[in-house]
C-alpha cells in the first residue's frame, strides 16, 4: 500500500513505521485504538483472553488498512504469560514503540457483598495487569533505546466514584498514580506515560453491564440510552469507543512529544458536574 503524501501537520499524528501493542484489543475501546493506530500507519499486536474474537478482530482491521495487525492470546493477569507474549510481539515487529494498557474488568457488586475472589480478579487484571504489561513494554522501549509511548486506559472513575464499584474504582485511581510514578522513574528513558480517563463509553462491556450502570445510583432506569440517563452528560450522549481511540492516537504520536504523567478525560464532560 503506498503512503500518502502528508502535510506538516499531519507528520506529527502518523504513526507509520511504529510498532504498537494493545491489550484487550478484541472489542470495544481496544479494538478501536487499534483500528485507529493501524489506519494512522502502526503495526499493531492485540492481545487478548478472547482468542477467537482477537483472530477476527486483527484480521478485519488488517484487511482495512493493509497493516501487519496481529493477535495473541494471554490473560493480562498470568504474569509468565503476559512477559512471553509483549516478548514476541518486539520479536515479531523487530521494536515496540507504544503500548496500551486497556485491559480492565468492571464487575458490579455493592460494597457488602465483595468477597475477596472479586477484590483480587478486579485488582489483578486492572491494576496489577496495567502495572506489568507497562513494565514488560518498557523493557522491550530500553533494549531498543529509542524511547517509546506508554498509554493506560483509567476512568473517571479514578476521581468520581461510579456506584457499585469500589473495587474497581480504587483500582482505577491505583493506574492513575502508577501512571505518574512510572512516568517519573522513565522519563530519561525517553518513554512517555500517560492515562486517558473515559467516561460513560458504548462498548459490549458496558451494554452486558447496562442496568448495573444506570441503576447504580438507585435509579429505576433500564437503558443506558435513557434520556434520563444521558442527561447527566453535560455532552448529551454516551461516548463511542472510537471518541476514546482518537485521543490516544494524539497521546502516543509526536504531537504529544511532551505530555507525560497526565490523565485526558474523554468524559463528554462528566467530571464537570
Ligand atoms: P470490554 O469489556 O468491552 O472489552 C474488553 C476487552 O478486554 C475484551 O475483549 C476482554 O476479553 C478483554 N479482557 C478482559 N480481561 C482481560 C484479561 N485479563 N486479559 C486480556 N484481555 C482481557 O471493555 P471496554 O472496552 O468497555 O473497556 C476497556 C477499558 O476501558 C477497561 O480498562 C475499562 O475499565 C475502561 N473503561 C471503560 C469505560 C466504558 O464506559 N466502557 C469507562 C471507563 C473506563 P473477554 O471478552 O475475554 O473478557
Amino acid at each position: 500500500m503506498s503512503e500518502p503524501t502528508l502535510s506538516a501537520l499531519a507528520t506529527l499524528f502518523t504513526l507509520t513505521g511504529r510498532a504498537a501493542l494493545v491489550t484487550g484489543g478484541a472489542r470495544g475501546i481496544g479494538a478501536a485504538i487499534t483500528a485507529r493506530f493501524a489506519e494512522a500507519g502502526a503495526d499493531v499486536a492485540l492481545l487478548d483472553s478472547d482468542g477467537e474474537a482477537a483472530q477476527a478482530t486483527a484480521q478485519a482491521i488488517a484487511t482495512r488498512t493493509g497493516r501487519r495487525v496481529m493477535a495473541m492470546v494471554a490473560d493480562v493477569a498470568d504474569l509468565p504469560s503476559l512477559r512471553a507474549t509483549i516478548e514476541a510481539a518486539a520479536t515479531l515487529y523487530g521494536r515496540l514503540d507504544i503500548c496500551v494498557a486497556n485491559a480492565g474488568i468492571y464487575p458490579f457488586a455493592a460494597a457488602l457483598a465483595v468477597d475477596e475472589a472479586i477484590w483480587d480478579r478486579t485488582q489483578d487484571v486492572t491494576l496489577k495487569g496495567a502495572f506489568f504489561t507497562s513494565q514488560a513494554a518498557a523493557r522491550q522501549m530500553m533494549t531498543h533505546g529509542q524511547g517509546g509511548r506508554i498509554l493506560m486506559i483509567g476512568s473517571t472513575s479514578s476521581t468520581r466514584p461510579s456506584g457499585n464499584l469500589a473495587h474497581y474504582d480504587a483500582a482505577k485511581a491505583g493506574v492513575r498514580m502508577l501512571a505518574r510514578s512510572l512516568a517519573l522513574e522513565w522519563a530519561r528513558y525517553g518513554i512517555t506515560v500517560n492515562v486517558i480517563a473515559p467516561g460513560e463509553i458504548d462498548t459490549p462491556g458496558t451494554r452486558a453491564n447496562a442496568v448495573d450502570i444506570v441503576q447504580a445510583d438507585g435509579a429505576t432506569l433500564v437503558d443506558m440510552h435513557d434520556p434520563a440517563f444521558l442527561a447527566r452528560i453535560p455532552m448529551g450522549r454516551l461516548g463511542t469507543a472510537d471518541d476514546v481511540a482518537r485521543a490516544a492516537v494524539f497521546l502516543v504520536s509526536d504531537a504529544a512529544s511532551y505530555i507525560t504523567g497526565a490523565t485526558l478525560s474523554v468524559d463528554g464532560g462528566i467530571l464537570l458536574t
